[in-house]
């Protein structure tokens, strides 16, 4: 069995896909005597397929698939990890911002029992003002609305072994946001500092659009809060319409208001509370529709110990 499949998505990598090929094999076969190297082509238009199948040519290890379009890293990464076949499969970015070398580390942490040994950044060099308020926003942001916690300031870069590579490839929703799906199987996860550099060549595939509808998917697919907001909003509504209710009411006995005014006050306050409630209602069935199409497993199982009985 391969011991080790290293996944990498690239898509127009063509500048730093030979450094980043170079360091990785190295850095496996100090690892492992038996690894692959599955490079994915997300649909690139430069000369990122052409060195891929050069790659291959030249090292058998290495495998080449090339997706029909450009379908995004989280799907590019999630194909990857469908066709990886090692015990144990080490995910990095095509652009060495992660460092390849951290890999013996992750594979004495997992020797050592965890299942899944992720990078966590410590440091972020050459990324703007921008990318970093917007990532150090974004991963508390998003811890404070989801019911799992979500590692800070991880990406996909980790080494995972096959137990929890299987539960992952087991989720079969197709809004992915791979860190937090990670995350959520559980398991032992064990973070592994380091220092996030610059990237070696080319410039970053996430512009402002790919990021926001990167956050999005996250919080829609780790949180159901965002719709029972209208369920909070209806409280604090009925609340507010009551004393306001009162307060017409007051006003309309204690004389001096025009007329008509009273009574149109308490039934727009009324009904407005009530439609609150509505969406509020509506919203917790939306949410509970959302988590059931997804289809996750109920749960996971880490261990069984004992003997089975079986019936009979
Ligand atoms: N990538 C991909 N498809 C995309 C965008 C990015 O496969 O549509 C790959 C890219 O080649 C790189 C990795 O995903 O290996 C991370 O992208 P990038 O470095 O641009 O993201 P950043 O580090 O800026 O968040
Ligand atoms: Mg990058």
């Amino acid at each position: 069995m391969v011991k080790l499949s290293v996944v990498i998505p690239c898509f127009n990598e063509e500048a730093s896909l030979p450094s980043t090929l170079e360091r990785v094999i190295k850095v496996a076969r100090e690892c492992v005597t038996n690894y692959e190297i599955i490079l994915l082509d997300d649909g690139s238009t430069d000369l990122t397929w052409e060195l891929i199948k050069g790659a291959c040519l030249n090292n058998p290890s290495v495998r080449g698939i090339r997706l029909s379009r450009n379908f995004g890293h989280q799907i590019a990464l999630s194909a990857g990890l469908q066709s990886a076949l090692g015990a144990r499969v080490f995910i990095i970015d095509a652009d060495l911002q992660d460092p390849p070398e951290l890999l013996p580390d992750m594979m004495r942490a997992l020797d050592e029992g965890a299942d899944v040994a992720y990078g966590r950044r410590v440091s972020r060099d050459g990324e703007g003002f921008f990318k970093l308020v917007t990532a150090f926003g974004f991963y508390r942001f998003i811890n404070w609305l989801s019911d799992i916690e979500i590692p800070r300031d991880t990406g996909d870069f980790r080494l995972v072994n096959r137990k929890v590579l299987d539960a992952v490839n087991a989720m079969p929703e197709r809004h992915r946001f791979l860190r937090g799906m990670f995350a959520w199987v559980g398991f032992c996860q064990v973070p592994i500092d380091y220092a996030r550099l610059e990237r070696i060549a080319g410039e970053s595939k996430y512009p402002l659009k790919a990021m926001l509808r990167f956050a999005i998917t996250a919080i829609t697919s780790f949180s159901v809060r965002p719709l029972r907001l209208a369920m909070l909003m209806a409280a604090c509504f009925a609340v507010a319409s009551l004393l306001g209710i009162l307060y017409v009411v007051i006003g309309h006995f204690l004389g001096g208001t025009a007329q008509g005014w009273t009574s149109l006050m308490v039934v727009v306050l009324i009904i407005a509370s009530l439609q609150f409630l509505l969406l509020g209602i509506i919203g917790e069935y939306i949410g509970r529709m959302f988590t059931e199409q997804k289809g996750r497993p109920l749960f996971i199982c880490s261990e069984n110990c004992g003997t089975e009985v079986t019936a009979g």
